[in-house]
């Protein structure tokens, strides 16, 4: 595909809207990414050529709409470096880490085991762990970060014990973007014996991933943060793991052989997609996978990571406190003001970034702000959006110091 970055934004309509009047400059991709004409048309295709409920084989259209499903599987597997018969989709990150919490590691972890994090996990990678330690007896223990939220290895060795059985972690931080020594940790927390899940919310689409050589023995992500639809995720568990993963979820299409009083259940990951399917979610994801490898995901990093220090660059110029910048992601504030404010008033402006917890509120405890403000650049946004950031933000600051 061209690497005319500026060509590419064409791709995706909504960035010629307008906002409040202004062109729009949409900055809040770590929240959800917008969407190439590829993906909202793949959805449109389907629905025009293919729809039909998944698994009802006895007619050709069926057949059709279950291969699309079934196809993305694959996709979704080589995207990560997997095997189809290893992703489960999930609605989300989130259900996708609720999944191993409660189907996996509610059965397998005991009172005294440890469970590994960093206050540096979003809610939906810490929430799930504190149910199950509760549920179990686990200790949830924290690995030390560095001044760049980055967990540091000698110090991860410290806290990781011989009870050490699950080290559940992000790759890439949804605050300061930091990304995480994953492969290090996870060797690391092997040789104690435990297992790793890795949350790759903020980290498929964004970089190459492959979840074997990370040593992940369940990866996380959703469709809707790498220009797919919400709604729509995977959950990769290595296959002997899936195995012994009990479904959450129990009724249609999951079932081998039911009776009034019992049910056996079909393989994995076909026991964990109950009822009728997000079936366009997911062909939407095959879309956007298909568009990402186009480009190819290193050209994607190198270039999110260009804007990224650009933005963090010239925020610092204008006055604003830089907390933290790794790939498109920056967060800062301008001191005397409340994000939410300067949120609004970069949205008056056309300028859509977010602001406050970010999920994440012990990594606003560990920064020792009670908010931050977060701009987050995609491939597809440009020096233009950067520097209308800038501007924004310049102007924001006279204006609530009342120099305008
Ligand atoms: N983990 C991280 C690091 C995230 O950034 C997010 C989304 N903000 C999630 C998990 C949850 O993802 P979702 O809301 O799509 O389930």
């Amino acid at each position: 595909m061209d690497k005319n970055w500026n060509k590419l934004r064409q791709d995706f309509p909504i960035l010629a809207e307008k906002m409040n009047g202004e062109p729009l400059v949409y900055l809040d991709n770590a929240a959800t990414s917008q969407k190439p004409k590829s993906v909202i048309e793949a959805i449109t295709a389907f629905y025009q050529k293919e729809n039909a409920n998944i698994y009802r084989g006895t007619y050709a259209l069926s057949a059709k709409a279950t291969e699309a499903y079934e196809g993305v599987r694959q996709k979704a597997a080589d995207f990560i470096g997997g095997e189809a018969s290893e992703i489960v989709f999930t609605k989300g990150t989130t259900s996708a880490i609720n999944l191993a919490a409660f189907g996996y590691f509610l059965r397998h972890l005991k009172a005294g085991d440890e469970i590994a994090l960093t206050a540096a996990e979003h809610h939906s990678n810490l929430v799930p762990w504190q149910q199950v330690a509760a549920l179990t007896g686990a200790k949830l223990v924290f690995l030390p970060l560095d001044k760049k939220g980055r967990v540091d290895l000698k110090e991860a060795e410290k806290v990781m014990s011989d009870r050490l059985r699950l080290l559940a972690l992000a790759q890439v931080n949804n605050v300061l973007g930091t990304e995480q020594p994953v492969k290090e940790l996870a060797a690391l927390a092997k040789k104690r014996g435990a297992l790793v899940l890795v949350d790759g919310a903020q980290a498929a689409g964004h970089l190459p991933v492959a979840v074997k050589k990370l040593g992940a023995d369940f990866y996380a992500f959703s469709a809707h943060k790498m220009l797919g639809q919400t709604g729509t995720g995977v959950l990769y568990g290595r296959k002997e793991l899936l195995d012994q993963t009990q479904p959450l979820e129990f009724g249609g299409e999951m079932i081998r052989e039911v009776s009034k009083t019992t049910a056996t259940f079909k393989p994995a990951p076909q026991k964990f997609e109950a009822g009728s399917q997000n079936v366009s979610g997911v062909v939407a994801l095959g879309a956007a996978i298909d568009y990402l490898n186009a480009i190819g995901l290193d050209a994607i990093k190198d270039r999110e990571t260009e804007l990224g220090q650009a933005m963090a660059e010239g925020l610092r110029k204008a006055g604003a406190r830089v907390y933290g910048q790794g790939g498109g992601i920056a967060s800062f504030n301008l001191p005397g003001v409340h994000p939410h404010d300067l949120a609004t008033a970069l949205d008056a402006q056309g300028i859509a970034i977010r602001a406050g917890q970010h999920c994440a509120q012990p990594m606003m405890d560990w920064l020792g702000v009670k908010a931050v403000a977060r701009a987050s650049a995609a491939f597809y946004n440009n020096e233009a959006d950067v520097e209308a950031l800038i501007k924004g933000v310049q102007a924001a600051k006279e204006f609530f110091n009342g120099t305008r």
